[in-house]
């Protein structure tokens, strides 16, 4: 182990066998751990035995304990930075701190591990060449589907984190802003609850809404239509769309602008051209 180090630590995800012997030897060596909340993670080190100096690091005391971190560091000490769960910086607190580190010349030190995406995303069977993690979508409606709309032709698998409650509402504005996908939420990763629920985002809608879905959960999205067939002319998608009669002109229209990334007007109009050429046909 090096003084004057700042060391980013991964810790489990759910199931405490997933740390790594660096880890909890790292921990046991350090000066200082800085942990999101210290009565949380004193679980995790009292599990291991390790027996270290405990400092807050949360979202809201980020700028003055940040500056006394570094000031430790600066002062040759080695600090460890672990988060509740998984990979700190991972939609958790450590962003700034990396960066002031990094500013002030402290070496930074990742030491790596669980992250519930990763973890979703090894299991999910979609495309792992490419993907985005987009950490939690916005929380009301409007900006979720703005956030959303502006995803819709990434290529990829995109990966979202979620709490239990906005499971629903969030598939809907999935299924509305990006269309029918095949989703998975992957619940409890790691524990004794563990489940994938895979379909598409109606029959996963479906399978969520019959209880209370409980626990963590990672939502990972197909690609879309919009990347697989990029280059498809409007009229190419639309008649694929509206082939067997199951879509609205309407319907039709709004999924084939996403997927041709052209206005929703444009692509109406064009769907009740062909629609009237096919039934003067
Ligand atoms: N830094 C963490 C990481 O590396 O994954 C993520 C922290 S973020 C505050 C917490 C979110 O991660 C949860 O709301 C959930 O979306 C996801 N998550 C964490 N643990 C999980 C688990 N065991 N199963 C499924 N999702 C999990």
């Amino acid at each position: 182990m090096t003084a004057a180090t700042l060391y980013i630590i991964a810790t489990p995800i759910g199931n405490l066998e997933d740390i790594t012997y660096r880890a909890v030897r790292i921990l046991g060596e350090v000066d200082l751990i800085a942990a999101e909340d210290t009565r949380h993670s004193l679980k995790l080190l009292n599990h291991f035995g390790i027996s270290k100096p405990l400092t807050s690091y949360f979202d809201h005391n980020q700028q003055l304990k940040g500056e006394r971190i570094l000031h430790a560091l600066r002062q040759g000490k080695s600090v460890a930075l672990i988060s509740d769960a998984g990979t700190p910086c991972i939609s958790d607190p450590g962003y700034q701190l990396v960066r002031d580190a990094v500013a002030a010349g402290i070496a930074v030190v990742p030491l790596p591990g669980a992250c519930a995406a990763i973890t979703a995303l090894s299991a999910s069977g979609l495309p792992t060449d490419a993907f985005t993690f987009a950490g939690f979508p916005p929380s009301r409606q409007g900006k979720r589907r703005t956030f959303l709309s502006g995803m819709s032709t990434l290529p990829g698998t995109l990966i979202l984190y979620e709490a239990p409650h906005r499971l629903v509402d969030t598939l809907s504005d999935i299924r509305e802003m990006l269309g029918e996908r095949q989703v998975i939420v992957a619940r409890e990763l790691t524990k004794i609850f563990e489940e994938c629920i895979r379909g598409t985002v109606s029959e996963v809608i479906a399978a969520v809404s019959q209880g209370t879905v409980r626990g963590e959960v990672v939502l990972l999205i197909a690609p879309g239509a919009a990347v697989l067939h990029v280059s498809e002319p409007l009229e190419i998608v639309l008649e694929r769309l509206m082939s067997d009669g199951t879509l609205s002109v309407k319907d039709a229209a709004k999924q084939a602008a996403v997927i041709s990334g052209v206005s929703r007007s444009e692509a109406y109009s064009e769907a009740l051209r062909l629609k009237i050429r096919t039934d003067g046909a």
